[in-house]
């Protein structure tokens, strides 16, 4: 990732128009993870809008406070992270045919460094960042 969308989301449907990289499914999508009614953003394809924007699209157009918060790097030192994730279904990691499952170790995505780690672990809000 990336960003995560957390239980306070009211399926506005505000940040899918704006991701440039259609990493944003709706509450309806079948590749959505979540058994409740909140949008999820796909780990393995958010780029946090690195070389789209100055900060994240998403965050930019959600209404609701602590509904877009930060997550971990999708790079090969949360390899496990995302993994165990996928397994325990806080992720649904997509499957390639050929490759298995998209983990960072198959394909790292770029994220914003100046975002620090305590930060992410902490889940915080993406908007107190900008
Ligand atoms: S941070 Fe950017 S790339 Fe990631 S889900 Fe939000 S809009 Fe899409
Ligand atoms: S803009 Fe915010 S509240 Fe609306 S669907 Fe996206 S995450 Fe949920």
């Amino acid at each position: 990732m990336a960003v995560m969308i957390t239980d306070e989301c009211i399926n506005c449907d505000a940040c899918a128009p704006e991701c440039p990289v259609a990493a944003i499914l709706s509450n309806g999508d079948e590749k959505n993870p979540y058994d409740d009614e909140r949008f999820y953003v796909k780990p393995e394809t958010c780029v946090e809008c690195v070389g789209h924007a100055d900060a994240p699209r998403c965050a930019e157009a959600c209404p609701t406070e602590g509904s877009i918060v930060w997550d971990m790097p999708f790079t090969v030192d949360f390899e496990e992270y995302y993994s165990k994730g996928n397994e325990d279904g806080t992720y649904k990691i997509r499957e390639h045919k050929k490759k298995g499952l998209m983990l960072p170790s198959v394909k790292e995505q770029k994220f914003m460094d100046e975002i620090g780690m305590d930060v992410r672990e902490g889940h915080a809000n993406v908007s107190d960042s900008f």
